[in-house]
């Protein structure tokens, strides 16, 4: 009887217990760190209207830099640029196209990125012009510069990135102009060598992006370390630095866990719980 009892005690525990895990996940479903910043990028207004004044902001002062022969906006350029003819550079992914439908696929099927899936989606073509994108690129193209897409979308992905950029009618959607990695040996996900390429025989006016390499190799260090290189450029920003806000992915994120994606899920994440700091809360 007694042994009866305690099982059905042990049992009884055991149910009531899963009940609650029921009910706790039925109520509140698993957490997705992308949930948030994919919802911003893809639906508010929020987001939209920040892209489009990051975009006019950089519209209005397109002839300052044009007519200013000492302006120059990439590290790399170096020598006798003062004659080359003006260019800008723009990252693809997040700065002139809008994946928000991969990130939200990824959230809504509680799965990850993988290259084989984003290259199906490269491959359909879908991306959107991030706003603000295409009337700068446009304005940029009127007023004589030539347009430069350095993405670290793979080789094997010109020719549908080039359809795509085509299809909305951003001008200079061309071999030449679009640089992707892998395309020549040594253009690896480090944009350096491709922004040297372009100031070979351009003069970089302004640059795009929505990740910190877009405008310097320099961030792979530490979340302080990444403000130290941040605040050494601090005049380059709003003026020949353009970041667009990215809350999906970006370097940012693997800044907080040391860039050790071998790390598990769980390590990543409190890691990142860990990277931040908090307030002491309200005491007593
Ligand atoms: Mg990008």
């Amino acid at each position: 009887m007694t042994f009866i009892a305690r099982s059905f005690g042990v049992a009884a525990i055991v149910a009531t217990s899963a009940l609650v895990a029921f009910g706790a996940q039925a109520q509140e479903p698993a957490q997705n760190d992308g949930l948030n910043g994919t919802l911003w990028l893809q639906t508010s207004v929020e987001y939209k209207t920040t892209a489009m004044s990051v975009f006019a902001g950089a519209t209005r002062l397109l002839d300052a830099a044009i007519g200013d022969h000492s302006w120059t906006a990439a590290l790399e350029q170096d020598g006798n640029y003062m004659t080359k003819p003006p260019a800008v550079i723009l990252d693809v992914d997040e700065t002139v196209l809008d994946n928000s439908a991969y990130q939200a696929w990824v959230v809504t099927e509680s799965t990850y990125y993988s290259s084989k899936t984003w290259a199906k989606f490269v491959h359909d073509m879908i991306s959107t012009p991030t706003p603000g994108a295409l009337e700068f690129t446009k304005a940029a193209a009127a007023h004589g510069v030539e347009v430069f897409y350095v993405s670290n979308r793979k080789a094997p992905e010109e020719a549908p990135t080039i359809e795509n950029l085509k299809k909305y009618g951003f001008p200079f959607a061309d071999e030449k102009h679009v640089m992707l990695r892998g395309e020549i040996e040594t253009w690896g996900s480090n944009k350096t060598p491709r922004r040297q390429a372009v100031v070979d025989d351009y003069r970089v006016i302004m640059m795009f992006g929505d990740n910190f390499g877009d405008f310097t190799d320099e961030i792979d260090g530490t979340v302080a370390e990444r403000l130290d290189v941040m605040n050494k450029y601090s005049t380059y920003w709003g003026e020949r630095w353009f970041m667009l806000p990215n809350p999906s992915y970006g370097s940012w994120e693997s800044a907080a866990f040391g860039g050790d994606w071998k790390k598990s899920g769980e390590q990543r994440r409190q890691d990142k719980l860990d990277a931040m700091d908090p307030w002491a809360g309200p005491g007593e």
